[in-house]
């Protein structure tokens, strides 16, 4: 829609007012690039799930150990659920992470949990395409800006029941992996991280846009985890999300999880992430505990 409201006066002014980066990511404890790189020189493969296309895979990490994400016959988009092994209701944090880090993530981003947490579950020890930066259209990798392809949009759009868009497959993963109910299950599922998925705003419009992805058989991100972790991985119907998305059309390719378990000896002083020390109270005197 066209604006209907004229500009005031000073609309040139009030537009230059120069921009301000919302939250001091500095004030954070800085990624020990020396620690990392210590822990992912002395590790060893333990053990790995293949998530097959147009499906999802559950998969746990224990704090401490490290996982990847793989690319394995072909570009292939993957997208990415993280939740405490120990309570589900404290899970990765999408739009967070987005506003701490920027809208794609790479080497040394954390990936936060949801409140009143609001830890660090996986911090980004590795990235194979850390090469590709943002390109003309504005474009990058691993985005945090979309949310995961679900069957309700895709009604709403075609009048048409798919059934294995990202949201599905992770519903069905967790079902499978943890005996949930349909219904428990699907309200566990949420925003996730875009592996390997090259997103952007178009530079009219500012919408979402996607393109096909750069990742090549061979390439990966890793993660460490900070906490105990359970993942859910979906290899997105979308393939490498060039064209469409949401239905068969599209060539899909599996994904590959591998889990890493470092020397105890490299994570000597390490402590796992604690949750953060806000008091709760939200300004009530009294509050149950
Ligand atoms: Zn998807």
């Amino acid at each position: 829609m066209p604006p209907v409201h004229p500009e005031p006066a000073d609309a040139a002014a009030r537009r230059s007012v120069p921009p301000i980066v919302c939250y001091r990511v500095e004030q954070l404890p800085p990624y020990d690039a020396a620690f990392y790189g210590q822990v992912r020189r002395h590790m060893h493969k333990v053990s790995e799930v293949r998530v097959a296309p147009r499906d999802a895979g559950t998969f746990e990490v224990p704090a401490g150990h490290l996982f990847r994400i793989c690319s394995v016959e072909g570009p292939q988009v993957g997208d990415l659920n993280l939740w405490n092994a120990h309570d589900l209701n404290e899970r990765f944090f999408s739009g967070k992470t987005r506003q701490l880090h920027a809208t794609h993530v790479s080497t040394g981003d954390r990936l936060w949990s949801s409140l009143p947490w609001l830890r660090p579950l996986a911090t980004i020890t590795h990235d194979t395409l850390d090469w590709y930066g943002f390109d003309a259209d504005g474009a990058g990798v691993h985005d945090v800006i979309g949310t995961r392809c679900d069957p309700y949009t895709n009604h709403r759009l075609n009048g048409v029941d798919y059934h294995h868009c990202c949201h599905s497959n992770l519903t069905r993963a967790l079902v499978q992996s943890r005996g949930l109910s349909l219904a428990e299950a699907e309200c566990h599922v949420h925003d996730v991280l875009n592996v390997f998925m090259c997103t952007g705003f178009s530079h009219g419009s500012h919408q979402y846009f996607m393109k096909a992805s750069p990742v090549r058989p061979g390439d990966f991100i890793e993660f460490f985890a900070e906490t105990d972790l359970l993942g859910a991985l979906s290899a997105c119907p979308g393939g490498d999300c060039g064209s469409s998305h949401s239905d068969d059309t599209t060539p899909c390719h599996p994904l590959l999880v591998e889990i890493y378990r470092p020397d105890p000896v490299t994570l000597k002083g390490w402590q796992g992430a604690t949750p953060s020390g806000y008091d709760g109270s939200h300004g009530l005197a009294a509050h149950p505990a």
